[in-house]
């Protein structure tokens, strides 16, 4: 275990909320008819909300919602409840193998640190770390909220920088891993400088692979217990 500093993103990596794509697009369907959006789009321009970048203004634009700020408050709020009942119903929960690794971490003689850095709302986050008894193992979390907008979300670096610094890194005595699920995690890590891994949790998403990626993974992992070996 070579790495000072682990960084996990949360949704699909951590806890398992099924499918992740279709899980956001749900959300973000009931956001939209919640805030009584003239025209819900077609899946098709809905699934290019999630990879547009800072463009995603001009799509919201577009749908008539003019305001991001109240978008995301109201998605925000719609994904919490949703989690809520999900959590009530027994039908989230966090991958099998993550409080056993988290642990092996933490209890790592060489005093290893651990943070989130998540695009979650930070409310959405501690519900989720609360109940399932996870928080006592990242000394920080960067997640959505307070002075964290969205322009600093994943694929921004910000997130990390922010971890990092009050971690107190030096790239020439220390090495990073962000672990995460999707390609916004590799970009993130690969633009502030850090190793990246990226875990398949679902087989079925990237069907198409990586290779095109601009940022490629410096590991790719199944599960969890992989990372005790890098
Ligand atoms: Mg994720």
């Amino acid at each position: 275990m070579k790495f000072e500093i682990y960084l996990f993103d949360l949704d699909g990596t951590l806890l398992n909320l099924g499918n992740i794509g279709a899980y956001a697009d749900q959300i973000l369907v009931k956001t939209l008819n919640e805030l009584k959006a003239p025209k819900i789009p077609e899946r098709d321009e809905r699934y290019k909300f999630w990879s547009a970048g800072n463009n995603y203004l001009e799509l919201l634009h577009k749908w008539g919602v003019s305001k991001a700020q109240k978008f995301w408050r109201q998605y925000d709020k719609v994904d919490f409840k949703q989690r809520k009942a999900l959590y009530n119903q027994k039908k989230i929960a966090l991958f099998g193998d993550v409080k056993t690794i988290l642990e092996r971490i933490y209890n790592h003689k060489d005093g290893k640190k651990i943070a989130i850095v998540t695009n979650t709302a930070n409310y959405v986050v501690d519900y989720i770390l609360k109940k399932f008894d996870i928080a006592t193992f990242f000394q920080e979390i960067f997640s959505m909220g307070f002075k964290n907008d969205q322009k600093s979300a994943k694929p921004s670096p910000s997130g990390i920088f922010s971890i990092l610094e009050s971690f107190h890194y030096d790239p020439n005595v220390h090495k990073a891993l962000m672990i995460g699920d999707s390609i916004s995690d590799i970009i993130a890590a690969k633009r502030a400088n850090i190793f990246a891994c990226l875990i398949k949790r679902d087989k079925m998403r990237y069907e198409k692979g990586f290779n095109s990626w601009k940022f490629q993974p410096d590991y790719i992992i199944e599960r969890l217990d992989e990372l005790l070996k890098l």
